[in-house]
């Protein structure tokens, strides 16, 4: 499965700082980050038995199902208020009225 990535609400996604960290001293190596992620974020060293942030530009922004779903809490995100934060100085709210239509119209098809 190929993930495309497009630039977020117009800001080239490399600009933006939203990636997992595992901490490997919780990690248990069990998968499920691995395998719950539709992005393809991760790899897995399979001598480390520990999950690798391959792609950590292709982590949806703001997204946390990872450390939501891993039992042992050994993943991390920067904190959301810098997300936030961006939607503000940018002022992505105009831009998002604008994609909103666009999407409805796309969905009207
Ligand atoms: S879900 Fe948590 S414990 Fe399991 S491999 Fe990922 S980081 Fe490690
Ligand atoms: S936060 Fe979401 S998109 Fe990012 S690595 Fe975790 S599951 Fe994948």
């Amino acid at each position: 499965m190929e993930v495309i990535i497009k630039p977020w609400h117009g800001i080239p996604r490399e600009k933006i700082k939203w990636h997992p960290t595992v901490d490997e001293s919780k990690c248990v190596g069990c998968g499920m980050c691995v395998t719950g992620c539709g992005r393809k974020v991760y790899g897995f060293d399979y001598e480390k038995k520990k999950p690798v942030v391959l792609r950590p530009n292709n982590c949806m922004v703001a997204c946390v199902t990872c450390a939501n779903t891993c039992l042992r809490d050994a993943i991390s995100f920067p904190p959301v208020e810098n997300v936030r934060e961006m939607i503000r100085k940018e002022k992505l709210l105009g831009r998002t009225m604008e994609e909103l239509k666009e999407r409805m119209e796309e969905l009207k098809a």
